[in-house]
């Protein structure tokens, strides 16, 4: 009803006034009959007002309103129509979270809601199975409390979550989960938990294949090299046709004995996460006598070597891997640099951690092959590597080795220049004596 309400109540009002008034003009007393005329109207406004009132406070679903007289019926159903919007709705919210939280429910992959704090505000039924997250005890509980392994510690406090994380269920040890955070909202989280497990375990068995395999290659190797250095010794002996043959072949084996030593290399630190010793290491000792070797390997090369060590920066670590890593760095600056070229190494700290830099006047590397420079394997000019004598490891032993202490390597380069790679290190992993 779309009513002029505003001229049906002056109408009204005027009515009961000119009732009044020929009230007044009948009995004489126009002013009470005034007073009483618009004092009943008040009366029943408020009666209508108090009616309206006792219905909201009582209100109930799919309760009518009370039957309202004129304007102040009007005022009654729509206040219902509200209401009844309001609560359809309501309906359809709760319908879809409902379904929301069936599904999510139903997934095998944990999903986790945290506050800004880490604590969590709700989680999923695979969440207790892959974690064991209690309901309702664990609400409101911060998350590093229930996962309490070190690293993901470290990994939630420091947010960076460009990454997943790996690590052993806190319920099982022998349940691999996922870890992948994103951050939504009002800085909230949400925490996905993958059962990883079979991935890696394929990924184990791959691991434990070539270890073995390298190992079980370095005994027939080891007796080949043996003959085969017999028979050199005793070289006037040998037929000459065959001499140029067993030097290749001695050649040969060393590579292949380079090749296996550097895949159990790999091997051995992609067993465990941390080194197993973690002493503090004397980089510019370990430098000095890297660039001994670096400048003993360029021989008549003349490759000028410099070394810039900050002498009472010490790194917290294993020295036989950084000594893998490290040298790994120096010797390819030495192999990929021309002959006369400069080969300068910095090992420094600020406020960003420590760092080292080897940096060379090279052919320098193109910028599409630096992405990929650390796969196994990957080389930037198969015919450059077979002069070189390189296994295609050393770049990942680097990487690997700097994973376990906490470090990344940069890798900058200028075809014709040269390259610089720099291994940073976590504040904290590097200190000054
Ligand atoms: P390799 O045993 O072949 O040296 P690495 O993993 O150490 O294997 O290096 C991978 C590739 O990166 C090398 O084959 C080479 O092409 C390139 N490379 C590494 N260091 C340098 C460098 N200092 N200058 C130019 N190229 C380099």
């Amino acid at each position: 009803m779309n009513q002029n309400w505003h001229s049906v109540l002056l109408r009204r009002l005027l009515l009961i006034i000119g009732g009044c008034l020929l009230l007044g003009l009948l009995s004489g007393y126009y002013a009470w009959a005034l007073v009483i005329g618009l004092g009943a109207y008040l009366a029943w406004n408020l009666r209508q007002l108090l009616r309206l009132h006792t219905w909201l406070k009582q209100y109930k679903t799919d309760e009518p309103p009370p039957d309202g007289h004129g304007l102040w019926g009007e005022v009654f159903d729509s206040i219902y129509r509200l209401q009844r919007r309001d609560q359809r709705a309501r309906g359809r919210l709760q319908a879809v979270i409902d379904r929301v939280q069936e599904s999510t429910a139903a997934l095998k992959d944990a999903v986790i809601m945290l506050d800004r704090d880490g604590n969590l505000e709700w989680w999923n039924l695979a969440a207790e199975t892959l974690l064991g997250l209690k309901t309702p005890q664990d609400s409101g509980q911060s998350i590093a409390n229930l996962v309490r392994h070190p690293r993901f510690k470290e990994y939630f406090e420091l947010g960076n979550f460009s990454e997943p994380l790996e690590l052993p269920s806190p319920l099982n040890d022998h349940l691999r989960v996922h870890f992948q955070i994103t951050r939504y909202g009002n800085d909230e989280h949400l925490m996905l938990v993958r059962d990883v497990t079979r991935v890696h375990q394929l990924e184990q068995m791959r691991k434990d294949f070539i270890a073995n395999v390298s190992h079980e290659l370095r005994t027939p190797l080891t007796v080949i090299a043996g003959y085969l250095e017999t028979l050199l010794d005793n070289v006037e002996e040998v037929n000459p046709r065959w001499r140029r043959a067993l030097q290749q072949m001695q050649q040969q084996d060393r590579r292949m004995q380079t090749l296996l030593n550097d895949l159990l290399l790999l091997a051995k630190l992609e067993a465990t996460d941390y080194p197993s010793d973690n002493q503090p290491v004397s980089v510019d000792l370990l430098l000095l006598s890297i660039t001994a070797d670096a400048q003993a390997l360029s021989g008549n090369r003349n490759h000028r070597i410099t070394l810039e060590a900050d002498s009472r920066l010490q790194l917290k670590g294993s020295e036989t891997e950084l000594r893998s890593a490290f040298s790994n760095l120096v010797f390819n600056a030495v192999k990929y640099t021309p002959d006369e070229g400069s080969i300068r190494v910095r090992w420094w700290a600020d406020e960003a951690g420590a760092h080292l830099s080897v940096q060379d006047s090279g052919q320098g590397i193109e910028a599409k092959h630096l992405p990929r420079l650390t796969e196994r394997f990957y080389r930037v000019d198969s015919s450059r590597a077979a002069t070189t004598g390189g296994t295609g490891l050393g770049l990942a032993i680097v990487k690997h080795v700097l994973l376990r202490h906490r470090g990344r390597l940069e890798i900058t380069s200028v075809v014709g220049q040269g390259s610089t790679f720099t291994c940073h290190f976590a504040p904290g992993q590097g200190f000054k004596r």
